[in-house]
């Protein structure tokens, strides 16, 4: 149902092979690992929990317009708007990631792309609020901009 792709340029990415409707599951994550470090290939979870052998869903790309939603709790991927076969699957990374081990240059190309992607702890807290956030994102932005007005 989702494929690994190796394109030139872009590098690796993960496509889905059929259609799903917006909010449908599209993978869950399961036999990961929790390691307190992150790497370029883990998704955080919490503070000091970051998940690891995620494999074939290690490969879905960053997007500032992403596809589908990354939920650590649940650990699901859905789909956040309609997707049809062919479709690469993407989501953004600072809705999981606080401070990324890899940081790197987006080149999504799109009309609100942030540009450099390096975690939430750099975002502003107005441009978080346009995505789905997972609560630890949410929690230590809050706590960021509580220690701002200081
Ligand atoms: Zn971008």
């Amino acid at each position: 149902m989702l494929r690994i792709v190796d394109r030139p340029g872009t590098g690796r990415g993960l496509i889905t092979e059929v259609p799903f409707r917006e909010g449908d599951v599209v993978a869950r994550i399961h036999g990961h690992v929790y390691r307190t470090h992150p790497t370029r290939t883990t998704i955080q979870a919490a503070v000091g929990r970051h998940i690891d052998d995620l494999r074939a869903l290690s490969c879905i790309n960053h997007s500032c317009d992403p596809s589908t939603h990354v939920d650590v709790t649940a650990l699901t991927v859905t789909a956040v708007r309609d997707l049809v076969a062919g479709d690469e699957l993407t989501y953004f990374y600072p809705s999981t990631e606080w401070a990324m081990a890899v940081p790197f240059d987006c080149a999504c190309a799109g009309e609100k792309c942030l540009g450099r992607i390096d975690g939430a702890w750099r975002v502003p807290t107005a441009v978080l609020a346009r995505y789905r956030l997972n609560a630890h994102i949410r929690e230590l932005a809050a706590a960021r901009d509580a220690a701002d007005l200081l």
